[in-house]
């Protein structure tokens, strides 16, 4: 039997159908990425900095800006979407058509010198110098007053997006705050005048409360599969302290979270080996940095399944696994890790 959930921050639907034959091996992926510690040809690899724009940012040993010598290295994207060197003016014709230049900020976060170590098998100080390295970016492009939202993500993978193997994340800032955004927002605010609570912060102590869907709970830390998820082994990591920001991470909540995620991602790359997956931060918009009504947090979607028509079509996610049990499967391995 299929049953319908509605997520509480979107109002969107979804239908869990999960097959009861469906064992946990079977979500397992077959094919294994070829793995090299060098390419010749990759932009990112150590030696080839000539291959990219010059860095914004790095955390090195060793060696003068764009030579061999660094950790991590921060350049803009070489196909970037969007550039800062144009003013964001709106254009009207005056009919529906309304446009704007391609203003913003699209950077590469090479979050290591070595091409096939990637983030699920890295150490707890390799993954804090990532998160340190998406901390000291955002609060420097925040100060451009153009910006309005910035976005951290990774993805992994072909069908999360990308051919390129060499471990990177990517960031950017954008000079509008998106539709998707907003209807969010309104949902949250919505709680917060009937309430005058935080809708987050509800969610996440009846996640805490009902347990079931719980994978790992830390001192600052609560990650779970969410009711609504709409995908198998959707995964949310959400901080315990109400903070909107991203940025206003404190110093003793960082390490405790590259520890999260390492085990977390880790348990993953065991579980259903090496996935392709999607990971983004959801931080509020600059101007809501400080907002009663929002609580930043990360987001995981393996790539197991396809969206398709339906989906397009009607914007309800089939999810062909219950959160129960995916949660049950990944705090079993996260535990014993
Ligand atoms: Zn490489
Ligand atoms: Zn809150």
């Amino acid at each position: 039997m299929s049953e319908m959930r509605q997520d509480p921050t979107t109002k969107e639907w979804v239908i869990i159908a999960a097959e009861r034959s469906r064992r946990p091996d079977e979500f397992r992926q077959q094919s294994k990425r070829e793995r090299k510690s060098y390419s010749v040809t990759c932009p990112f690899c150590l030696g080839n900095e000539h291959f990219t724009p010059l860095e914004t940012f790095a955390i090195r040993d060793s060696g003068s800006p764009n030579t061999p010598g660094w950790r991590i290295r921060v350049v803009p994207n070489k196909f970037a979407a969007l550039s800062p060197q144009v003013i964001p003016r709106r254009s009207d014709d005056g009919l529906l058509f309304r446009g704007m230049e391609g203003f913003g900020y699209h950077e590469v976060i090479i979050e290591t010198p070595h091409h096939d170590r990637d983030l699920p098998l890295m150490s707890e100080d390799e993954i804090l110098n990532i998160l340190e390295t998406y901390r000291h970016r955002y609060k420097l492009l925040r100060e451009d007053e153009r910006v309005k939202l910035i976005v951290i993500f990774r993805n992994y993978g072909e069908r999360a997006g990308t051919s390129l193997l060499h471990p990177h994340s990517q960031l950017v800032a954008v000079p509008v705050i998106p539709f998707h955004t907003r209807q969010k927002y309104e949902e949250a605010t919505r709680h917060y005048d009937d309430t005058g609570r935080c809708l987050y912060c509800d969610l996440r102590n009846a996640e805490r409360e009902y347990g079931k869907r719980v994978v790992l709970e830390t001192g600052h830390w609560l990650v779970f599969h969410p009711f609504a998820s709409q995908a198998p082994f959707e995964t949310w990591i959400v901080p315990k302290r109400h903070a909107s920001c991203f940025a206003s991470m404190t110093n003793a909540e960082l390490p405790e979270l590259a520890s999260v995620l390492r085990r977390i991602l880790h348990g993953l790359h065991t579980l259903l080996n090496d996935p392709d997956f999607n990971m983004i931060i959801h931080t509020a918009p600059v101007e809501d940095e400080n907002t009663p009504y929002f609580v930043w947090h990360i987001e995981i979607y393996p790539r197991l399944t396809t969206p398709a028509g339906f989906e397009l079509g009607s914007g309800i996610f089939i999810n062909v696994a219950a959160p129960e049990e995916t949660a049950h499967l990944l705090r079993e391995i996260v535990a014993a890790s």
